[in-house]
């Protein structure tokens, strides 16, 4: 990186519990690689059970009896919009360390500071608006709902958007009154921990934001089985979903999963392709590939297949992948393991002669060790195949013709996921007919993704999880509700 790069502040700092930085019990600390060159610059803390017992414990005290807890929803309220600034504020070296912990273009790592900041003002202003109703029951009773907070939530992320899921996560977490314990991923974690740092800084009482950082199967299975949180949110594999869920089902608590997806643009030939087809290279080549919500499936009607498969692989022959710095049209994945993954995905389409319609590029110069894949497409894919129902969490895009309407939302539905989708006609009665019979927790038509959506609720069907965050339903997620019924003369 250059000159500018910040040293990385929060890294060595350990652990942060009360609104200040403690070691881990365990002594140990964890490399910190950088994508762009595969070298470690900086270590983290690698929290165990202890520090993960003392981050609830500290969350307990500060919503049970600290200043946290207290505080009435418009004071939360204006917190939370004042981090939201100060994240604004110092948006620059924010980005500079999520492009060097994730490898990022600059460009995507500025617009996620901007996201960020969106997610604590918007929770910000909902805080005081989360209303409950008053329902008509017997005579001589009066009855009324209020969103109650749980006390104490857990919150697992991944790598991927590290700033931006600390925000979306905590965000609404927060404005209806939890304490906080995060355990964000051993791979990307610096922007949350520098975030957490501002937020003393804008006077978050302590306890109320704990960052425990350490490998998934000790600070990660620690949190989700501790027996004082009262509700836990996870971002991730399916397979980690599944024992997040099982911790959850052991103390009786409430989760959320977001287990990523393998999710469809339904393409018909009537589409502009103009507008159509640089939105939906970008779903799948923006942070690499690495998006929970990528458009990874380009299904099109037979007829137009052969059209768009040209100006699709017109645009991706031209993609680069550099170093952050470099500014191109992605970086590098997350690291070796994320890596092999893709390029095992390669070798067995290979293996099955799933033919390689175009591919970009690694721009010369990029440092050797640096964790860069070819950008690629691939079709038609065989239905089965699993570039076809697989989540391949890298820069390819499986295109599938298909014959009819009923054809195109059979295949939109075939696989296991139901995050996201796409519906492009300028037939606004078929979009909509097509829209409505997708399986997926949000559907646009003739757009993919637009703006950053923090006021979207978002969230899976199928095997992309249950539970919704982002706009105003996570706060919903995030609260419990009482009844109260009170009989008067
Ligand atoms: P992962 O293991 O599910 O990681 C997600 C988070 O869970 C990380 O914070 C991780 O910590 C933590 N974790 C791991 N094992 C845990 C356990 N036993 N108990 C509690 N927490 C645990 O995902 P990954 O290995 O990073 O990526 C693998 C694949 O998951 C990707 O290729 C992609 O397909 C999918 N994925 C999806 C999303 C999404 O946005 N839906 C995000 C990331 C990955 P550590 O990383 O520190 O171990
Ligand atoms: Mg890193």
């Amino acid at each position: 990186m250059n000159a500018q790069t910040p040293a990385p502040v929060a890294a060595a700092k350990g652990i942060f519990i009360n609104n200040a930085w403690r070691p881990a019990a365990s002594g140990r600390t964890v490399p910190v690689y950088a994508p762009a060159d595969g070298k470690v610059f900086a270590e983290i803390a690698a929290g165990t059970a202890p520090d993960v017992d003392a981050a609830v414990k500290a969350a307990r005290a500060a919503v049970e009896e600290g200043a946290w807890g207290r505080l009435s929803a418009t004071e939360r309220g204006r917190l939370l919009v004042k981090l939201g600034i100060a994240i604004a504020d110092h948006a620059e070296e924010l980005a500079l360390l999520e492009a060097r912990d994730t490898g990022k273009p600059m460009k995507q790592a500025r617009a996620d500071m901007v996201a960020a900041a969106r997610y604590f003002e918007f929770y910000g202003g909902a805080a005081d608006k989360l209303h409950g109703e008053t329902i008509p029951f017997l005579n001589g009773y009066f009855v009324a709902t209020e969103r109650e907070r749980f006390g104490v939530t857990g919150h697992i992320i991944p790598w991927n958007y590290p700033a931006q899921m600390f925000g979306r996560t905590i965000g609404p977490a927060l404005a209806v009154g939890n304490a906080t314990v995060i355990k964000p991923a051993e791979d990307a974690c610096l922007t949350p921990l520098r975030i957490a740092e501002l937020a003393a800084g804008v006077g978050f009482p302590e306890g109320a934001i704990n960052i425990v950082p350490g490998l998934g199967e000790e600070a990660g299975a620690a949190l989700s089985a501790h027996r004082d949180i009262d509700f836990i949110a996870f971002t991730g594999s399916p397979e980690v979903g599944v024992l997040i869920q099982t911790a959850a089902a052991r103390n009786h608590i409430g989760c959320t999963l977001e287990l990523g997806g393998k999710s469809p643009h339904v393409l018909f030939g009537d589409t502009d392709l103009d507008v159509a087809i640089p939105v939906i290279v970008n779903t799948v080549v923006q942070n690499a590939g690495q998006t929970c919500s990528a458009g990874s499936r380009l299904l099109v009607e037979r007829g137009a297949y052969e059209e768009v498969v040209a100006r699709v692989a017109e645009r991706f022959s031209k993609l680069r992948a550099g170093t952050p710095e470099m500014d191109l049209d992605l970086g590098p994945v997350i690291n070796a393991k994320q890596k092999e993954r893709v390029e095992g995905f390669f070798a067995r389409a290979q293996e099955k002669g799933v033919p390689v319609l175009a591919q970009g590029s690694i721009a010369e110069g990029v440092p050797e060790g640096g964790f860069y894949v070819t950008p690629r497409i691939y079709g038609p894919v065989p239905r089965a195949n699993e570039l076809a129902t697989q989540e391949v969490f890298g820069p390819v895009l499986s295109m599938l013709p298909f014959d009819d309407e009923a054809d195109a939302v059979a295949l939109a539905n075939g696989t296991d996921f139901g995050l996201m989708a796409g519906v492009w006609s300028r037939d606004g009665s078929r979009a909509m007919r097509v829209a409505r019979k997708v399986k997926a927790g949000q559907v646009y038509v003739n757009a993919y993704g637009a703006g950053g959506g923090i006021e979207l609720p978002f969230g899976g069907m199928k095997k992309s999880g249950h539970g919704r965050e982002k706009g105003f339903e996570a706060l919903y997620e995030f609260s419990t509700l009482k009844t109260m019924i009170i009989k008067h003369d």
